[in-house]
């Protein structure tokens, strides 16, 4: 499909199903769970199906659009989806990695906030429709809606002595600070679209929506209550949607790296959210910085920790999120992705997201007013234009479209914007763990006896418990090998089921090949051996398997036979 556009749930439905029928060597669909309203949250299965099983392969998380305006998110999944179709066979990375990896892929976690936003007269809320902490109606105040029915909720200014605003004389429609100790001047109070419920004729307030909660503060890790963390439910993966990623990627323990997609900043952010970096085991930093770096360099966006950089309020931090959550609980490399910077497009380079909106000097509003006027041609910043409030009276409606200029890119820009992602995502497969087999051996010891050695190798870059953490807190084992006897052969000596341990990989590994890499010497230890004896007829075959709950399985025949 053309990137043009973005998808209302049936037709994201659509696409995603067309996918899986072009191509079911490489697809495969299914529901997870069901929204509040009904409707599914999918999820796309992508590993080449002639090479195993998906249960079988090191696996990557990717989903989006878990916050309800950021339909981006959905984009840039199906986008990703897209290519490894198109580069499948054409890319040594894309094709090696369906080879031996696979992708589960939930393109939109929260179906019902989606359409919303996309509906004819968008709706903003935050995250889910379901009404929290209370479902009757909201008492009074200002109700964000489209009251001049353009189909866009924009900004009201409205004149008022004692607003904090006046116009920029750099430009008519920019407002700018009014001095501390200015007055006399003609002054502008902004307020959101929309209409007062109860207005007293003197005081105005914001509605709060009805949709309080916040998806992606109702995740397990560091859970707090709404006093604490607000939007956060009533209790850890209370949320339908929620409940049915926890419950997919609990089941699912080969996912070792994991993307959440999100608008917007332009920026790779990664945990902590809670805590410093201090906090966290000193390989696992690395690790992540490396993979940082990497993502810098293929998708253009820097990679931050949330806590020590993308605060929302220098005081305070944010918990219950997934990337804390599948690092925090699961082990696994996990990363929120912020599509889109406004800022940067209009050629503000080093801005300081979040603070950003703080403060800036008006030289950045000017940029974005040019790039509004020339690459956007106008579409993103509305012109104010005059309109009689039914409460306040004469009043201007105008300003950024915010959901398409803001929030999300312009359907214009979003296919460049979204493949930025899929090579990045591609590298994460590949530096997963993978099991494999080293060598095979088969010895006669005595005319029915058997020596049998079989050599097993990580041949990924990560170690295959991925995290110190998943080794600290035990939520990996080792590599089980385990022999099927035919009848007629039995185990003299061995373990028929046995646990071989963890095997490294190259993470860890110096990044120079200094005198004291030599001196620490690279040896085997991404290698096991494992020795068994057997009593048995010459011709007899034993089966081998051997599996890595994140590094996948490998399956070998071996044949008694000198
Ligand atoms: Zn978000």
């Amino acid at each position: 499909m053309a990137f043009d556009r973005y998808l209302r749930h049936p037709d994201l439905t659509d696409a995603l199903h067309a996918l899986v029928e072009q191509r079911p060597d490489l697809f495969s669909i299914a529901s997870i769970g069901r929204s509040h309203e009904g409707r599914d949250v999918w999820l796309v299965t992508a590993t080449r199906v002639a090479t195993g099983a998906a249960e079988d392969k090191p696996a990557v998380w990717v989903d989006g659009n878990i916050h309800a305006t950021e339909v981006a998110a959905s984009m840039a999944c199906l986008w990703f989806l897209q290519t490894l179709a198109r580069d499948d066979g054409v890319d040594a990375d894309v094709t090696r990695a369906l080879d031996t990896r696979v992708f589960f892929v939930c393109p939109r976690i929260n179906p019902d906030g989606a359409e919303l936003a996309l509906a004819d007269t968008p709706r903003w809320i935050r995250s889910s429709t379901r009404p929290y902490p209370y479902d009757e109606a909201p008492i009074g105040g200002l109700r964000r809606h489209d009251i001049d029915g353009d189909g866009r909720v924009l900004t009201m200014r409205v004149r008022d002595p004692d607003g904090p605003w006046k116009v920029s004389d750099r430009d008519a429609r920019l407002l700018v600070r009014r001095d501390p100790a200015e007055t006399g001047g003609e002054y502008f109070r902004l307020l959101p679209e929309g209409t007062i419920d109860d207005f007293d004729g003197a005081t105005i307030r914001l509605q709060t929506t009805r949709e309080q909660l916040d998806l992606n503060r109702n995740f397990p890790s560091h859970w707090r209550q709404e006093h604490e963390q607000f939007g956060a439910g009533p209790y850890p993966a209370s949320e339908p949607e929620v409940r049915a990623v926890v419950d997919f990627v609990a089941a699912h323990p080969n996912i070792c790296c994991g993307v959440a997609f999100h608008t917007y900043s332009g920026v790779l952010l990664r945990p902590f959210s809670h805590s410093a970096d201090d906090e966290m085991a000193v390989e696992d930093l690395r690790t992540y910085q490396t993979i940082g770096e990497k993502g810098t360099a293929l998708t253009g966006y820097p990679a931050i920790s949330v806590f020590h950089e993308f605060r929302y309020h220098p005081k305070d931090v944010i918990t219950g999120s997934f990337d804390d959550w599948l690092y925090d609980h699961r082990g696994a490399f996990a990363w929120t992705v912020e599509i889109w910077s406004p800022q940067r497009e209009a050629g503000i380079g080093d801005y300081k997201y979040i603070d950003w909106y703080r403060t800036h000097p008006v030289d950045d509003d000017l940029k974005l007013l040019a790039w509004n006027d020339t690459v956007l041609e106008g579409r993103g910043f509305v012109p104010w234009r005059p309109f009689v409030h039914p409460q306040l009276g004469e009043v201007e409606i105008g300003g950024w479209d915010a959901l398409f200029t803001w929030s999300n890119p312009p359907p214009a820009l979003l296919a460049r914007e979204v493949d930025r992602f899929p090579r990045w995502l591609v590298w994460q497969a590949l530096i997963t763990p993978r099991l494999e087999v080293h060598t095979t051996q088969v010895t006669r010891l005595s005319p029915d006896t058997w020596q049998l050695r079989v050599v097993l190798r990580n041949s990924g870059w990560l170690p295959t418990y991925v995290t110190k953490l998943a080794l600290k807190n035990k939520l990996v084992r080792g590599v089980i090998a385990e022999l099927t006897l035919p009848d007629g052969v039995t185990l003299v000596q061995g373990d028929a089921r046995h646990d071989a341990g963890q095997l490294e990989g190259r993470a860890y590994k110096p990044g120079t090949a200094s005198a004291w890499a030599a001196w620490g010497g690279d040896v085997t230890d991404e290698r096991v051996k494992i020795e068994w004896i057997v009593r048995g007829a010459a011709g007899a075959c034993i089966d081998v398997t051997a599996r890595h709950e994140r590094a996948g399985c490998v399956r070998l025949a071996l044949e008694l036979t000198a």
